[in-house]
């Protein structure tokens, strides 16, 4: 007997499978056809035409037994639901905001915080653009202004926190507009458009110091505040030791409320929340959200749904969980790597981003080369990835595209759903599509939307 002397210790999923659901690759010829009627656009392909599905983490969780069970015991009363009592008293001590107002989702609660905390023409900076949630900043009169480090913009950069606001670039938009002139600073965390890119809780506490004492608000993207948690424990020093539920307290006490999607980290499919600390913008809120959502105890949410997503909430902040979600992301990451393919790194914490202007240098970036290479993922191999560049940036008031840095491809991996075997065939898909890159070439967009047009835009083959 011959024992290697390094053997790793590896983590592994705290769950095992109690319930399966089947998927089946369809025939090149069907999935030719398939992208070809979705105007290659992910978004618009049938998921039965799907292998492999990582279009997106959101509401796309497994949910445990524990959770399917609070779908049971839902109390589906119109008001006072014993299910917003439970996810009201989890979010309150787990992300300690005093005021809870849910939503049917997190676009839902950007809207009514627009609406209550933005006056027409008031600058919102902000560490880089979510898609929805800049829409709702600018649709009630806002002007976004990006104040993300520089590194972010940088896909080869390795610094471990590339989600940070860069403080200066905040103080000079605070020096030409005056205090009073920004609405609040929207703090994202893992920030989704750089690739699942962390702040740093150093960060965090600067940018409270730097907002309290100037009278300014700072909203948190919550969204993946768990994720986000998980690499302050694993690279910034001071949190080696921390509960993650520990880390996840100090962060958001550096704000004064947060949105929330609660589709991703809470591991459910539907619902999100507003979260205010003060009592006068959430009464403003309430009474927003009985017009748009639902009732303030449900905001657009079943009972049951928001049951499901207090015990998910729980379940996110275990380590072993964490661990494995985060880490399962950085195995496709090194997977790609292995075969050379250009990959965003560090690896974000909820996705894999591959760098189009790396794999197809060839193509302009008006002929949407991350678009394109989403689309040769899906024939190489029935695996559904979607673009992250300038078709999801859209157009400027002045209708000019925008022309972002970052032209990426997402690969997004739904939590507890899918093994490493599964992440094996999608990254060698990948490497498949990038060893033709040379005969891929861009596309033209024959339809195009009127906002959030990556997700109904159609394109041809140039
Ligand atoms: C998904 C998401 C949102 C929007 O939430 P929905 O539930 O899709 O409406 C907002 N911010 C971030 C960072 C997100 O990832």
């Amino acid at each position: 007997m011959r024992i290697s002397e390094n053997i790793p210790t590896s983590w592994c999923e705290p769950w095992k499978i109690k319930t399966i659901e089947h998927i089946s690759l369809a025939p090149p010829e069907i999935r030719q056809t398939a992208l070809e009627s979705a105007g290659w656009n992910t978004f618009l392909l049938p998921s039965r035409l799907v292998y492999i599905d990582l279009l997106t983490d959101s509401g796309t969780n497994a949910m445990s037994d524990q959770q399917w069970a609070a779908i049971m015991t839902g109390d589906e009363a119109y008001a006072g639901s014993k299910d917003f009592e439970r996810l009201e008293s989890v979010v309150q001590r787990v992300y300690g905001y005093k005021h809870l107002i849910p939503t049917h989702q997190g676009r839902g609660a950007e809207h009514i915080l627009s609406q209550i905390c933005i006056a027409k023409g008031q600058v919102v900076p902000g560490n880089m653009y979510f898609t929805t949630t800049k829409f709702h900043q600018e649709h009630a009169g806002g002007v976004f202004e990006d104040v993300i480090v520089d590194e972010a913009f940088d896909p080869h950069s390795g610094c471990p926190f590339k989600g940070n606001v860069d403080i200066e670039k905040l103080d000079r938009i605070v020096k030409r507009v005056g205090a009073a002139q920004i609405a609040y600073v929207s703090l994202e965390t893992n920030v989704n458009m750089c690739g699942g890119q962390p702040i740093s809780m150093a960060n965090a506490r600067e940018l409270h110091a730097y907002c309290s004492k100037r009278g300014i608000l700072v909203m948190l993207d919550a969204t993946r505040a768990v994720e986000n948690c998980y690499f302050i424990k694993t690279r910034e020093s001071g949190y080696e030791d921390k509960p993650i539920a520990e880390i996840l307290s100090e962060l958001c006490g550096y704000t004064d409320g947060c949105t929330i999607s609660g589709k991703k980290d809470c591991l459910v499919n539907i619902g999100g929340f507003l979260a205010l600390r003060d009592d006068g913008l959430a009464q403003k809120a309430r009474e927003m959200v009985v017009a748009f959502e639902g009732l303030h105890t449900y905001g657009g949410m079943a009972g049951r749904d928001m049951g499901a997503m207090a015990v998910g909430i729980l379940e996110s902040l275990d380590y072993a969980y964490i661990r494995a979600r985060v880490e399962q992301v950085g195995y496709l990451g090194k997977r790609l790597e292995s075969y050379g393919v250009p990959v965003v790194k560090p690896f974000g914490g909820h996705a894999i981003y591959l760098n189009a202007k790396d794999i197809l240098p060839h193509v302009p970036q008006e002929q949407y080369p991350a678009q394109r290479i989403a689309g040769e993922i899906y024939l190489e191999a029935g695996v559904r990835t979607m673009e992250r560049g300038i078709v999801s940036a859209g157009r400027d008031h002045d209708g000019n595209e925008y022309k972002p840095e970052l032209e990426l491809v997402r690969l997004t991996i739904p939590r507890r759903v899918y093994t490493q075997s599964h992440l094996d065939v999608v990254s060698e898909a990948c490497a498949r599509v990038c060893r033709r890159a040379e005969s891929i070439g861009g596309l033209r967009m024959t339809y195009e939307p009127g906002a959030l047009r990556f997700f109904q835009a159609r394109f041809e083959p140039v």
